[in-house]
């Protein structure tokens, strides 16, 4: 099965109620290919409005963050089974930022992976090197532990259900883009590391997203790389006619 095209907004901690109704009502209304599948990474808060304001227009909701325990003493954690009973089926696993600011780890990004998968949510997982990692030219060793030592140990009927995101640290709310050679350099490094391992038809089947400054001018530079399938996009989605430019810039 070819791989879907994907416009993926991840909203981090901004927006409020009815500045959200307003962003969603914007995108349901507008238009987009029918082939390019959005995603809305959305606050916690905002997740069940989120699924009933896009009921029945095919744009899937994401949580932006998950805990692997079914329940427990967690305070201030949200488990999946509880983004499931309010229509939550897709979530971001390991962003950036809930590694940097929140310490998480690849192993326990690991734990996020398989307990979304026992739950049928389909997680969006980021992998990306920070600045020095890049400088050094390390970065494609280093992206590859972190899918090595979160996803690689998942079947192929698994790994299948992910999104992959690609999103160099430098380039996250900096404004600076990678270059489409850059993003496209290192899907492909992705690409091949997955067919290595899972083969050719599982590779071709997997989305992988650029994150990182993507803009409506940027975009469809970026997608119009062979192996760079959509954008998970920061600030560009906070605004329905900006993030419907990029959906449309495949
Ligand atoms: C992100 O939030 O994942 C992101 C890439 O942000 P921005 O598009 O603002 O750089």
């Amino acid at each position: 099965m070819r791989r879907k095209n994907i416009a993926a907004g991840n909203w981090k901690m901004n927006m409020d109620r009815a500045g959200a109704k307003a962003l969603v009502e914007g995108l349901v209304q507008g238009d987009f290919p029918g082939e390019v599948g959005m995603i809305l990474g959305v606050p916690y808060v905002y997740l069940a409005d989120a699924v009933s304001w896009t009921a029945g227009s095919g744009i899937r909701v994401a949580a932006q963050n998950c805990h692997p325990a079914e329940s427990g003493a967690y305070t201030g954690e949200i488990s999946l089974p509880m983004l499931k009973d309010i229509g939550v089926e897709t979530v971001i696993i390991g962003h950036s930022e809930r590694r940097e600011i929140f310490g998480e780890s690849n192993a326990f990004l690991k734990e996020k992976v398989d307990a979304a998968l026992a739950h049928g949510v389909q997680p969006v997982f980021c992998c990306g090197e920070p600045l020095g990692i890049r400088k050094a030219g390390d970065h494609a060793a280093f992206v590859e532990s972190q899918l090595k030592e979160s996803i690689f140990h998942l079947d192929t009927a698994h790994i299948t259900k992910l999104i992959i995101a690609y999103e160099p640290i430098w380039a996250i709310g900096t404004g600076e883009t990678a270059t489409p050679e850059q993003a496209e350099e290192m899907h492909a490094h992705i690409r091949t590391l997955l067919q290595s391992k899972y083969g050719q038809e599982a590779s071709d089947s997997i989305s992988i997203l650029y994150g990182g400054s993507v803009k409506p001018g940027n975009a469809s530079d970026l997608f119009a790389r062979p192996n760079v399938d959509g954008g998970l996009v920061g600030g560009a989605s906070l605004d329905a006619e900006s993030f419907l430019k990029i959906a449309n810039a495949f």
